[in-house]
Formats: C-alpha cells, sequence, structure tokens
C-alpha cells in the first residue's frame, strides 16, 4: 500500500497500473492514473490500520492532497489480494469536504511558503473517477 503511494508521489504510473489486481484494470487506464497522479500534490498519507490473512488484506488509510485550490482528503478501506504478489481490489470510500486555500494562507505541503508563492503547485487536469 505504502509503495503505490511513494509511485503515486514518483509518478511511477507503470507501478500504480501494474498493482491493480488483474480484475479491476478496464476500470482505470494509464492514462487515467497519469491524469489524477499529474494533477493533485500529496500531502500526507496515514495508514490507520491493516489487516491481514493469508490470501486477503485490508489497509484503512487516510490521504490529503492538494488539487487546485483546494485542500482534499479521503479515508478509504482498501482489499488487497494476495496473487504471486499483493494486488489492490477495491476500496470503500469516506470523502471528506475539500478546503478551499486561500492565496496567503500557509501552504499545506508543508513548504513554510505562502500557497501562491508555492511553485510546487500547478492547477491542472481532474482527477480520475
Ligand atoms: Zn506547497
Amino acid at each position: 500500500m505504502r509503495s503505490r503511494y511513494s509511485a503515486y508521489c514518483h509518478k511511477d504510473i507503470n507501478y500504480v497500473y501494474q498493482t491493480y489486481h488483474s480484475s479491476v484494470l478496464p476500470n482505470n487506464t494509464i492514462q487515467e492514473i497519469e491524469a489524477f497522479a499529474n494533477s493533485v500534490h500529496f500531502v500526507r498519507l496515514d495508514v490507520i490500520s491493516t489487516e491481514q490473512s493469508v490470501d486477503e488484506g485490508y489497509v484503512t488509510f487516510e490521504l490529503i492532497y492538494i488539487q487546485d485550490n483546494f485542500l482534499c482528503g479521503f479515508m478509504e478501506r482498501s482489499r488487497f489480494v494476495f496473487d504471486k504478489g499483493w494486488y489492490y481490489v477495491d476500496g470503500v470510500l469516506k470523502d471528506s469536504t475539500p478546503n478551499k486555500i486561500s492565496r496567503n494562507d500557509l501552504c499545506p505541503c508543508n513548504s513554510g511558503k505562502k500557497f501562491k508563492q508555492c511553485i510546487i503547485h500547478v492547477p491542472s487536469g481532474s482527477g480520475i473517477s
């Protein structure tokens, strides 16, 4: 799970794509994953709990990211199956309301800069559905 998150951060789209279980691949094209990764800036991932059996695992995490001028976050309980390696199958989402970031606020990415001065965040694109 953490490896998928860092792959997103480093825009290692192929890794993200390859760790989807084959049964869900048709729902997520490489282009969609790439568009999402390019349109957001990840701030934080907190793993809240993990459960694992021999062939199935669950990871509950909270993800915080910046998209356009909003600080967004969601909690997800992801399901993984073991099939010669762990693969992501699906997850139950608990969305939270995005908060608009004011241009003069300190940037939530902890750069220490004001949001309007933080050059990391270039708004573009849209998320995956
Ligand atoms: Zn920033």
